[in-house]
């Protein structure tokens, strides 16, 4: 059973900790649970962290109005949950907040494991500037057991072509990249003509509590695989990262795919 609570926040356009652009956190918590997010403690007044993915804040507004000095900057949905995550079909924020700002001249991306964002596919269309994304880095199997509460990645992919079939900037973000687990070739391969660009990026296990926890699920559930990630993420080896970026780059050059980012 998930908690929901509902909290007064000021506004929905917040600054974004990452860069110069505006983020949109309708929801605090993420019902999508992953078990490697590193959102989880980016929520004002929780720290626990084993209730990530059983509680949702949903954020109230005293308004919807755009600030007249936002102009075109770059809006990002969302920086520390899943805007369409599954709260959303019944609550409907995200497109309460679509519906507000559908004409402004604002970038929007959207960056999401929710194949609910199609619901919202008239807005996208009518929109000056949106390019939505899936994050997906497993098979359907093994997203049951790491991120348990969101779209299979079989059904992202054929959310993904959808949105590029009604013309629409797309992208996938190839991530976090499991060591010997993520098909990162394979999925190129499958999203060549359903994306506009890629990215990808490595596991960030910095968060001590995070790594352990994927270190125990990986000891339990792919016990061959335990040492290689010990050597990775606890005696921090780059090999296998560094053997992986090469042949992206090398496969990604050959397919004339743009690639955005790939980590360092
Ligand atoms: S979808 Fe994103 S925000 Fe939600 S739990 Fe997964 S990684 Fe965290």
């Amino acid at each position: 059973m998930i908690e929901r609570t509902y909290v007064k926040a000021k506004h929905f356009l917040t600054k974004s900790k990452l860069n110069s652009s505006l983020a949109c956190n309708p929801y605090g918590g993420c019902e999508h649970g992953c078990l490697y997010c590193y959102a989880n403690y980016m929520v004002p007044g929780r720290s626990d962290y084993e209730a990530w993915g059983n509680y949702v804040e949903i954020r109230e507004y005293p308004n919807l109005d755009i600030p007249k000095n936002t102009g075109s900057k770059q809006l990002i949905f969302s920086s520390a949950c899943d805007a369409y995550q599954p709260c959303e079909r019944e609550i409907g924020s995200t497109r309460k907040i679509m519906e507000a700002i559908h004409e402004s001249d604002l970038k929007i991306q959207i960056l999401t494991k929710s194949d609910l964002v199609l619901r919202d596919l008239d807005l996208f269309k009518k929109m000056k500037s949106v390019e939505i994304g899936f994050s997906i880095a497993l098979s359907d199997r093994e997203a049951k057991l790491f991120e348990p509460g969101a779209t299979l990645p079989s059904a992202r992919i054929k959310a993904l072509k959808e949105l590029k079939a009604a013309n629409l900037n797309t992208y996938v973000f190839i991530a976090p990249i499991f060591p010997y687990l993520t098909d990162v070739i394979g999925l190129v391969d499958q999203l060549k003509d359903a994306v506009d660009y890629f990215m990808f990026d490595s596991f960030n296990l910095s968060n001590p509590q995070n790594r352990l926890r994927i270190l125990r699920l990986i000891k339990n559930h792919y016990p061959d695989l335990y040492q290689e990630y010990l050597n990775i993420f606890h005696y921090q080896d780059k090999t296998y990262y560094r053997k992986l970026k090469d042949t992206i780059i090398s496969h990604t050059l050959r397919l004339k795919a743009k690639v955005n980012y790939i980590y360092p």
